[in-house]
């Protein structure tokens, strides 16, 4: 299966939530967005970044308080929905969209794509949810950004769904047929998806590559090193701290053990670059 990354949008922040050593400098955190084509199933997303949605979901207090807490930029072109006319697709084609959590970052584009199914882990969306206006706002979730008829085309799983598998640990295969498996990547926010694609061309066993696309588990490469310590205000801003240090720690595991896995963090400039040279080397 055949993987394209893009940026869609693209927030500033100053280094000090990433860097063990910050120099004060504004650094650029793309909201990147993954398209896969399945053989079957046909392009997959995984996230859809940010959008004009999102701009309009945030015009007005208390949804602009997140605006300004986080401030970003994305144009018309931008957005993903325009993006994949690139690779002569349109919003139509998308039957599927892997949520990894309801950020406003991560959701901004669902309303584009009416013929897409929604998978994502349905205690994650519960937990927004079951918040105040203001406590979503707080937590980084937007309720304009869902599609009105989201329900009806929403796939809820649920932890029961997940199976132990000999190469990745506790995973759910999404299609069944061992070609892309959603992992709990819990702790940045609960029932965080990460999206895992192993190459076709190599069996379960004989993993050569494979891509592991792990949403807001860490925000940068550095953070996957085995002596980066984690930035004090990193922690900080996280759902449950401890629980993101034992998703990193397993994150980091499994990079040991299987050398030829590429990991994505969803916000990393420097990740989406070797990405894109990657697969233009490939042609
Ligand atoms: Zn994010």
């Amino acid at each position: 299966m055949k993987s394209y990354f893009f940026k869609a949008g693209c927030a500033r922040q100053i280094d000090f939530f990433v860097k063990e050593k910050s120099h004060g400098k504004m650094l650029n955190f793309p909201a990147t967005v993954m398209l896969t084509i399945h053989p079957k199933q046909g392009p997959i997303l995984f996230d859809t970044g940010y959008s004009l949605d999102f701009k309009k979901a945030t015009k007005y207090f208390p949804e602009k308080f997140y605006a300004l807490a986080v401030p970003m930029q994305v144009t018309p072109e931008d957005c993903i929905a325009s993006q994949i006319r690139n690779l002569g697709l349109n919003a139509y084609d998308i039957r599927h969209i892997v949520v990894s959590h309801f950020h406003g970052d991560h959701v901004g584009g669902l309303r584009d794509f009416p013929n897409a199914k929604f998978h994502f882990l349905k205690s994650g969306l519960d937990l927004f949810l079951s918040k105040s206006r203001i406590g979503q706002v707080r937590a980084g979730f937007l309720k304009a950004l869902i599609p009105d008829d989201f329900y009806e085309r929403a796939n809820f799983l649920n932890e029961e769904q997940f199976v132990d598998d000999p190469t990745w640990g506790r995973v759910i295969d999404l299609f069944g047929d061992s070609s892309i498996f959603l992992k709990d990547i819990s702790g940045h926010c609960h029932g965080q998806l990460g999206f895992l694609a192993p190459n076709a061309e190599f069996t379960e066993r004989n993993v050569k590559q494979a891509t592991f696309v792990i949403a807001d588990a860490c925000w940068n490469q550095d953070a996957l090193g085995e002596h980066y310590k984690l930035p004090f205000l990193t922690k900080l801003l996280q759902e449950n701290p401890s629980q993101y240090l034992s998703t990193l720690m397993q994150i980091r595991d499994l990079m040991k053990a299987q050398p030829h896995l590429s990991v994505i963090p969803c916000h990393c400039e420097e990740s989406l670059v070797q990405q894109k040279a990657q697969l233009m080397a490939q042609f």
